[in-house]
């Protein structure tokens, strides 16, 4: 491999180039247009590195993640190209191809493409499952240059003879860790043969693993690469603490901390669908409106939310990992681990959510004493200890929540998706607890939960009192 290493060492608004703009960049006039309009002066470092080189016509091994600026870094380029070698677009044949593992990565994708390319002829559409097929298989009737798919559904419609993709002349493949992490990497390879040979590849990913080196290995031809440093070494923005509490009395200390601090608008990850419906529930009751988005949510459901969310409609979105991967949501100022995840990475990929184009933002963990591994790991990874809280003026309920036990611990390194909800959906299907029927002797830990609960754990001389803030 033929590799530039070149390390930017900063997230997309942390510390950008001052001495570059965007029409240094060589990109058309429309495309620059599209890039005023959206208010963006300077490019990020990943967009500084990665657009020369795919203008250029090289393939790219990009590292980045969502934060960066990753996305307008491969789109503002490939409409750069799409637009100057201009052919007439065919229906059902897109000359651009690009993967993503979830939809809702999917369809920011596409927004993205539409709106750095809204002044260039330029076709697109996106295409992921969960969804009636038929629209999507009407759009592929007209004329399309840009393609945005999951790659389940992209099949679907490879078998149905709607699409053919002997025509793709440059493929991206966005966030390919996930992909693979989510199962994707035999889909991934069906979709390689129907390529042509000749086209440009561009591969983003936020971590390197080996399966995504061989993946590079055998996609990419001597390729750039550039890489923008990880967010666990740059998320200082990002105020990190920990509230040592247990699982029975989360519930009752995210709602106190919502209330009196007034988060406006807060996204809590949870480790399952179920715990992520609950607490979503609880809130609502507890007078603090939230909605739950998850793989076992119709597509209609999830876009609501997160609409009504982005729009400060509701202050409370309560996600998983899966699918919370890739939202944008700019400027997100509170971010909560209802239980923290079992893979450190992801920890670094859910306080991304936050601190996010140069603002600054909070990430408070919720800590049960069973979690204190992973905690341990997390900090581990970012290098640091993640100072410990206690909520001023937070009682815990004398009376028992109730509150069903903690999530199960994962059986596999991590959950298996397809990105359409259904794989994600078994895998945690299998992972839930089954519920007591009622009548039946209680299991020791019911029992354990079920007793009058002393004040939240805390190893000694690691509290210190959080501010009004929270913080
Ligand atoms: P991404 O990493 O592609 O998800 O982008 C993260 C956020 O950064 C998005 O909300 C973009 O709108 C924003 N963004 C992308 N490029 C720039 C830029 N050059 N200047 C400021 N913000 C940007």
């Amino acid at each position: 491999m033929n590799t530039e290493v070149s390390n930017a060492g900063a997230d997309a608004g942390s510390i950008i180039n001052p001495t570059l703009n965007f029409s240094a960049l060589g990109l058309a006039q429309p495309i620059l247009r599209a890039i005023a309009d959206a208010g963006y002066t300077t490019p990020t470092p990943i967009q500084a590195k990665a657009i020369p080189l795919v203008l250029s016509g090289g393939d790219l091994l990009a590292g980045a993640q969502t934060g960066t600026g990753k996305t307008a870094g491969f789109t503002l380029p490939l409409l750069h190209l799409l637009h100057t070698k201009h052919q007439h677009a065919q229906a059902g044949k897109p000359r651009c191809l690009i993967l993503t593992p979830t939809r809702e990565l999917a369809a920011q994708v596409e927004e993205s493409v539409k709106t750095y390319g809204k002044y260039l002829h330029l076709t697109s559409m996106v295409m992921f499952g969960g969804v009636n097929i038929n629209p999507q298989t009407a759009r592929l009737r007209k004329p399309l240059d840009i393609l945005v798919a999951t790659p389940g559904r992209l099949l679907d419609h490879v078998a149905q003879k709607h699409i053919d993709l002997s025509g793709v002349e440059f493929l991206v493949l966005d966030e390919a860790d996930r992909m693979l992490d989510m199962g994707f990497v035999h889909d991934i390879k069906r979709i390689l043969a129907l390529l042509p040979k000749q086209r440009q590849n561009l591969l983003f990913s936020a971590t390197f693993s080996n399966e995504i080196k061989v993946l590079a290995d055998n996609l990419l031809h001597n390729p750039g690469f550039v890489e923008v440093a990880r967010r666990n070494t740059a998320s200082e923005l990002v105020t990190q603490t920990v509230h040592l509490v247990k699982q029975a009395h989360k519930t009752s200390l995210i709602s106190y901390l919502i209330k009196t601090n007034d988060w406006k608008q807060v996204l809590i990850f949870t480790r399952t669908k179920h715990g992520a419906n609950r607490l979503a529930e609880k809130l609502t009751k507890d007078g603090i409106p939230a909605a739950a988005i998850h793989g076992n949510k119709s597509q209609g459901a999830r876009t609501k939310a997160l609409a009504d969310f982005k729009a400060g409609n509701i202050p409370v979105l309560v996600a998983t990992d899966i699918a919370a991967r890739g939202l944008d949501i700019d400027q997100l100022p509170q971010v909560v681990n209802f239980e923290l995840p079992n893979m450190p990475e992801d920890y670094v990929h859910r306080i991304g959510r936050t601190g996010r184009a140069g603002a600054s933002g909070a990430a408070v963990s919720l800590v049960d004493g069973e979690e204190m591994k992973y905690l341990k790991d997390i900090e581990k990874l970012i290098k640091r200890e993640i100072p410990k809280v206690v909520a001023e003026g937070y009682v815990p309920p004398a009376r028992q929540e109730t509150e069903a036990p903690r999530p199960p611990k994962p059986q596999q390194r991590r959950p298996q998706g397809n990105g359409q909800g259904q794989k994600q959906g078994q895998a945690q299907k299998q992972a839930q607890p089954k519920q007591k029927p009622s009548g039946k002797p209680l299991s020791e830990a019911a029992k354990h939960q079920r007793k009058p609960q002393k004040p939240a754990f805390a190893p000694k001389g690691q509290m210190h009192h959080s501010g009004n803030r929270g913080r």
